[in-house]
């Protein structure tokens, strides 16, 4: 009953969420006006707002200039509600469940800003990082690094919160510098910028809700599914012919092969690296509370 709740609740919040990604890399407020075609700007009538029923009643489509509406809109309310349906499986009621349920806003509104329009937005980083010290004095990550330090070399009790938010001040540091070090590590290899810094923020935010070892996770995770899924994409666009129009161009004035300058063409497709990231620490959320990630050194 419960989880119903939680589903429901998260196509509302994904309904929200929809609006924090069309308007806050245009700099627009998310309070007002409600929300309008993006089209045609009519007003959405109140019975056409209903989280991905009103999508497939409408089929796609405008009421009012018939225009096709992104899927995207029902799928983030989809997969917003299927989150939070399982953060209360997995964690229950309690302050721990707000925790994450937050967290997973935050993520999904990046993950899909940059996957449309390679954007990580301040102003979604820099409120979530605060946000996320927050919590993680009050509902620590239990990560144990923050612990270990602190009978390390602190040799006296420290107050819980005090642990919960050196906790997430390691992981944004870790996480942050770590992004950053790869990204300059990639343009070292590669000649040209990977990431921007809209990545190695979003990972100092990541990291105040995740701590230590949930960040480092989250990069492993993330730019191996970047890798991974960035090889096919380059593959595919490559067998697919894009940009063969250019490349025959291009090899017409002795620039090279046809084949090589196409797979050039094909290779510099920009990644959405936030995007593989917000999946994988979304992943993380669930995966660091299984018993090889969750021991904590030197506590019972
Ligand atoms: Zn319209």
């Amino acid at each position: 009953m419960l989880t119903l709740f939680f589903l429901v609740l998260g196509l509302i919040i994904g309904s929200f969420l929809n609006v924090c990604i069309t308007r806050i890399p245009e700099e627009l407020s998310i309070v007002a006006p409600g929300s309008r075609c993006p089209r045609c700007k009519t007003p959405i009538r109140p019975f056409d707002n209903i989280p991905v029923v009103s999508w497939l009643v409408l089929r796609g489509k405008c009421r009012d200039c018939g225009l096709p509406i992104s899927p995207m809109y029902p799928l983030v309310e989809l997969l917003t509600g299927l989150v939070f349906a399982a953060c209360y499986a997995e964690f229950g009621m309690g302050a721990e469940l707000f925790k994450w349920l937050f967290f997973a806003g935050l993520v999904i509104v990046l993950t899909v800003t940059d996957l449309q329009v390679r954007m990580l937005p301040d102003a979604v980083n820099w409120p979530g990082f605060g946000i996320g010290l927050v919590f993680s004095a009050a509902v620590p990550p239990h990560d144990g690094t923050a612990l270990w330090a602190v009978q390390m070399f602190a040799h006296r009790r420290v107050p819980e919160m005090a642990v919960g938010l050196l906790d997430g001040l390691l992981g944004a540091a870790f996480g942050s510098l770590l992004l950053w070090g790869t990204g300059r590590a990639y343009k070292a290899l590669r000649g040209h910028e990977g990431m921007g810094l809209g990545d190695v923020k979003m990972m100092a935010m990541v990291g105040t809700f995740l701590g230590f070892r949930g960040t480092f996770l989250t990069i492993l995770v993330g730019t191996f599914l970047g890798s991974v899924i960035g090889l096919g994409i380059v593959l595919t666009l490559y067998v697919a012919g894009w940009g063969r129009g250019l490349a025959e161009r291009a090899s017409r004035r002795g620039l090279g092969s046809v084949q090589s300058l196409r797979f050039y063409l094909a290779s510099q497709y920009q990644l959405p690296l936030g995007t593989f990231l917000g999946i994988a620490a979304l992943l993380v959320v669930f995966l660091s509370r299984h018993p090889l990630f969750y021991r904590i050194p030197g506590a019972h």
